[in-house]
């Protein structure tokens, strides 16, 4: 079949609850893949950050293929000889007292909240029914009907009401709005991205996470921190709350976690907070099986060992330096932090940036509109400065064309 084939298939059977680009994958490896004619991109999606650590990393498909002949899932009604090494380690790589493991990102959303109420209620001392949770303007935590009920974009919220009640909306990067917030002394939490990647990688301003976590600390409030896209040596640090020093309290992790290779998300915290959940008050039938285990932690090894944070930190440098001195006029903003950028596209056209898209794709980059005007640039942690270097050439050279 050809490419054309491929998309007509999906197109005929799948829900259309996408908009990809006309690019049909069948390989890839590192920062690379290959389309169904044999084709090479660099990647600069990179699965919406999952695959930080690179396409096909051979460290995680050699711990996958090993746990998969041994044993894959044991649901949680058994232990598992997995799953406590795995808690062991990820606690204390980022410094929790414990974890509790879901699938996907927003399953860990999800979690978080729940978590974060039954802490309201049962140590905080909120009254039942009451506890709400503070979120922020153009966030994106997920799909679930919960996590859309606070969401700012028409498109995702539209017909699918009613609403979950219980979330306060309020602006991004607006310290004073959170303190008038918390004035609520029934407000349990507050989630927030310490960059919004979906709005399209809006940075906040430096101290910002830093006065929210005081903020939530003065008012007895949990700073639930969506790392989910920013996590994991994506912006340059390990976390992107490591860039203010901020230790949230509620931990959210997702995506890279497993390299790209299955879901595999988490939430930590302290004992006073995950004591909270009891015997079958939370639960997945995958979360924490044995393979995701073994994947996640070589995932987590992997970051450590390559230095993948230090490496965005180098060259989400140089390519945000890269596209600054193009100065091209179609591009009227770069921001960004690590392997974490977007540009933001000048044009009246409302197309500009998808059909900008199509023309890097052309030339051998795949990277997707976010929002209409912006598009995300976040290549594979393993991309070396040539690529990057390669990248912005293609870049050049597709914006000329138009
Ligand atoms: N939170 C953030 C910050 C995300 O970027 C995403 C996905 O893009 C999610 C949550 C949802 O993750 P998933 O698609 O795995 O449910």
């Amino acid at each position: 079949m050809n490419t054309h084939q491929y998309i007509e298939l999906e197109h005929r059977y799948s829900a259309h609850n996408y908009h990809p680009l006309p690019v049909v994958l069948s390989r890839g490896e590192g920062p690379y893949v290959w389309d169904v004619e044999g084709k090479r991109y660099l990647d600069f999606l990179s699965g919406y950050s999952a695959v930080n650590q690179g396409h096909c990393h051979p460290r995680l498909v050699n711990a996958l293929v090993e746990q998969a002949s041994k044993l894959t899932l044991t649901s949680r009604a058994f232990h598992s000889d997995k799953l406590g090494v795995y808690a062991e380690f990820i606690t204390q790589y980022f410094g929790y007292d414990k974890v509790l493991p879901m699938n996907t990102g927003v399953e860990a959303v999800e979690t978080a909240i729940k978590i974060t109420r039954k802490w309201g209620y049962e140590v905080k001392g909120i009254p039942d029914g009451q506890a709400k949770i503070v979120v922020c303007e153009h966030n994106f935590h997920g799909r679930t009907s919960t996590v859309i009920s606070f969401s700012s974009d028409p498109t995702a919220r539209t017909h699918f009401g009613p609403y979950m009640p219980g979330f306060i909306t309020i602006p991004y990067n607006d310290a004073a709005a959170l303190e008038e917030a918390l004035q609520d002394d029934t407000v349990a939490g507050f989630l927030v991205e310490p960059i919004q990647g979906e709005a399209g990688v809006v940075v906040p301003e430096d101290g910002y996470l830093a006065k929210c976590k005081s903020l939530c600390e003065q008012h007895r409030v949990l700073f639930m921190a969506d790392e989910i896209q920013t996590g994991l040596a994506r912006t340059g640090k390990m976390l992107a709350c490591d860039h203010e020093r901020v230790r949230p309290d509620v931990l959210i992790l997702g995506k890279a976690l497993s390299g790209g290779l299955l879901p595999i998300s988490a939430v930590l915290a302290d004992e006073e907070v995950m004591d909270c959940i009891h015997p079958g008050e939370h639960g997945s039938t995958f979360g924490g099986n044995p393979l995701a285990c073994v994947v996640a932690m070589e995932a987590l090894k992997v970051l450590r060992e390559e230095r993948l944070a230090e490496r965005a930190a180098e060259l989400g440098e140089l390519f945000r330096s890269e596209l600054r001195t193009m100065n091209h006029p179609l591009i009227s903003l770069v921001r960004g932090k690590g392997l974490l950028n977007a540009i933001v596209i000048n044009d009246p056209d409302p197309d500009a940036a998808w059909n900008l898209c199509l023309r890097m794709k052309e030339g051998g980059l795949l990277a997707k509109p976010t929002h209409g005007d912006k598009i995300r640039l976040a290549p594979t942690l393993v991309i070396t400065r040539e690529q990057i270097l390669n990248a912005t050439d293609i870049l050049y050279t597709s914006l000329g064309a138009k």
